[in-house]
């Protein structure tokens, strides 16, 4: 039997909160299953952010501007955030 995948068509909601002092980041509307690795702008529901890239609270930076597969997206640090939400297809 084929093993179930999640499909390109899939989106779901996650929220991406600074993994040292937890303040929300972006509330992002992610392609498929797995990990955050980068966070298209496109898929950007809210930013919370106030300097771009940078945490509001803390202020560290959590990502880099990035291009991938043509799109313009944040490519996520590895470790400096925290993802809550779904972490696959329910
Ligand atoms: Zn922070």
């Amino acid at each position: 039997m084929a093993k179930s995948k999640v499909g390109k068509n899939d989106f779901y909601t996650i929220k991406v909160v600074c993994a040292k002092c937890q303040a929300e980041l972006y509330k992002y509307r992610k392609e498929g299953g797995g990990e955050l690795i980068k966070c298209y702008v496109s898929g950007i529901i809210e930013d919370y952010t106030t300097q771009k890239l940078h945490c509001p609270k803390c202020g560290q930076q959590f990502a880099r501007e990035a291009m991938v597969h043509g799109r313009p997206a944040y490519k996520i640090i590895r470790g400096k955030v925290r993802v809550i939400g779904h972490h696959g297809k329910s």
